[in-house]
């Protein structure tokens, strides 16, 4: 039981340390967190985890995020990434007010922080290449070895500082590092480089200049700079902490705690970036926004609600342990909010041509339909019914079993908001192919009933032929029938894994209520799923992205604390 006094059930390791901090008085009982993604791709679901927990516990506490871009690598970067964070970040739900901030507008603090390391003896300009110092590193249980320029004098780092910023070398030509201990058993103290000589524009600082800073020489600092007290990472910086720690520490500067959480991994997708601009340019999707993409804005695009985001990403909590998250989940959540949102509309994605041989040729009427039983006040709206329908093809078996429920030749079926239809003669083409089923209604049975009392096992959903109108529907499975997406056996190019049948376009035939249907909007097509209305619509051609079936049999474990 929750009681005020008590913690809620399912307070997280994270928000315990917070919890406690702000109890003990620790950064006067403030709260600064940051998201500090790298413009160098669009966000994906693992981000969305990350963004609703340093945002979520952000408002928790009264505190504030800042969105930082951690933008540090200029031959990746581009300012199409940093709109479409910005974008996908609000789109989620949240709201950085005035604190956005660049990692590239503390360059010359940055530039002067580590002047003052060599000042102190902390820091040296090394002439080894690349492959150098990776051989002078050592390894987990190989000795490292200092550089021979390891003991370089104070005036001596600080001219050849200077003439690196100034573009006197060539890229990779020197290096900074720091001087902390090449026999460490941790890697990242083995004297990690904090600059490196890039003769690189940069989509914000232009060509002001030609060194950039390491990430970890960046992040701790441009922490430090926005006062932010916790800075919550994945798992795969637990191992940089100590060197975040020394940074802070040796330069004498506020010094944020960093806690590390275990990365989001979600069955069939990938939370590589590297991974999916592979996807992007390779053209195995249509872009970044593709709707099989894990993508933040993939997922807008295929009709995900930003609640059932949400909401799944404060389900799969926050521990210390790497796993995976099931796929099935998160159509859980996204399934249970569009129920109680999306319009009910009627689709036809494999249309069979019914002809009602007792209707009238020249009349129609129209039939009510309830909008969402699910929400009262969604209302009804009318769909014309008339002597030729479509019906679902899987909706009609010839040689039925007893359980067949649906249309057979000589059994009756109810169509939804309207009447009994029996069918008495299949027509076929040549090739034997069934084109059209001859049947019969019987108007007695407008409100859904039988006057008689016979019964019918089956209800079938139809549009009006005549009436109906053409769209495209785009069908979607996974990218990675795999659950580990993106692992292949040896020797197999991961692309070779990707599922050459993820895509299936659909020419349905839909009721005349979706013309206008506004892009992004979300249906759902009566028995087939979650449809919304995808970019690619326009007035005269409607464009519809599956977004997810309608049931799936999968319970969700015991949340995880
Ligand atoms: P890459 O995909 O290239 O490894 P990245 O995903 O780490 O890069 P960043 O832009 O550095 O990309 O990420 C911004 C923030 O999002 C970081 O704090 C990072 O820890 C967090 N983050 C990234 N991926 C996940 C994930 N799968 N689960 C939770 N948080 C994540
Ligand atoms: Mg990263």
């Amino acid at each position: 039981m929750n009681t005020p006094e008590s913690e809620p059930e399912h307070v997280d390791f994270i928000r315990k340390i917070i919890n406690d901090d702000i109890s003990s008085g620790k950064n006067d009982g403030k709260v600064v967190t940051r998201f500090p993604p790298e413009p160098n791709g669009y966000l994906h679901i693992g981000h969305a985890k990350s963004i609703c927990l340093n945002f979520g516990i952000a408002a928790e506490n009264n505190g504030v995020c800042h969105l930082r871009f951690d933008d540090t690598n200029p031959e990746k970067e581009d300012t199409e990434y940093v709109e479409s964070i910005m974008d996908d970040v609000r789109w989620l739900g949240f709201d950085w007010g005035s604190n956005l901030f660049y990692a590239s507008d503390y360059f010359e603090q940055l530039y002067d922080w580590a002047v003052q390391l060599i000042k102190a003896g902390k820091a040296y300009v090394c002439d080894l290449t690349f492959d150098e110092v990776r051989e002078y590193r050592g390894g987990w249980n190989k000795e490292g070895k200092d550089s021979p320029y390891r003991d370089r004098s104070v005036e001596e780092n600080l001219d050849l500082f200077a003439r690196m910023r100034a573009g006197e070398f060539k890229d990779g030509e020197k290096s900074l590092r720091a001087k902390i201990d090449m026999n460490s058993s941790n890697m990242n103290l083995r004297d990690p480089a904090m600059y490196r000589i890039r003769h690189q524009h940069h989509h914000r600082t232009g060509d002001t200049w030609c060194i950039y800073p390491n990430y970890d020489w960046a992040h701790g600092q441009s922490d430090s700079l926005e006062g932010i007290t916790h800075s919550i990472c994945t798992l795969e910086f637990e191992d940089h902490r100590p060197l975040y720690d020394w940074y802070v520490e040796s330069l004498g500067i506020h010094h944020p705690q960093q806690i590390e959480f275990a990365r989001l991994n979600v069955t069939h997708t990938l939370t590589s970036k590297r991974k999916l601009l592979q996807l992007v340019e390779g053209g195995h999707v249509s872009g970044w926004d593709d709707p099989r993409m894990p993508t933040i804005s993939g997922l807008r695009r295929r009709g995900y609600p930003a609640d059932a985001v949400r909401d799944f990403c404060a389900h799969t909590g926050v521990t210390k342990f790497n796993g995976m998250t099931e796929l099935a989940l998160l159509e859980l959540y996204v399934r249970g909010s569009l129920n109680k949102t999306a319009s009910r509309a009627m689709a036809i994605l494999d249309p069979l041509k019914v002809v009602i041989e007792n209707y009238p040729d020249d009349e129609s009427e129209m039939r009510q339909a309830h909008n969402n039983p699910e929400d009262e006040n969604a209302g009804i709206r009318e769909m014309p019914f008339g002597r030729e329908l479509y019906i679902e093809r899987a909706d009609f078996m010839e040689d039925a079993p007893k359980k067949f429920f649906r249309l057979t030749v000589g059994r009756e079926v109810r169509l939804k908001n309207a009447f009994f239809l029996k069918c008495n003669e299949v027509i076929k083409d040549d090739a034997g192919e069934i084109i059209e089923l001859r049947c019969t209604y019987d108007p007695e049975t407008s409100g859904g009933k039988a006057p008689d009392g016979r019964k019918v096992k089956g209800t079938i959903h139809w549009v009006s032929a005549k009436h109906a109108v053409d769209a495209e529907v785009r069908m979607y499975d996974v990218l990675f029938p795999e659950e580990k997406a993106g692992s292949a056996p040896e020797g197999v190019d991961w692309l070779e894994t990707l599922n050459p049948s993820s895509l299936i376009v659909k020419n349905a035939k839909v009721e005349p209520s979706l013309v206008g249907a506004e892009v992004g909007s979300s249906y759902q097509f009566e028995r087939t799923g979650y449809f919304c209305v995808d970019k690619d619509s326009s007035v005269d051609s409607l464009v519809f992205n599956q977004t997810v079936g309608l049931k799936s049999g999968y319970k969700p474990p015991e949340k995880k604390a």
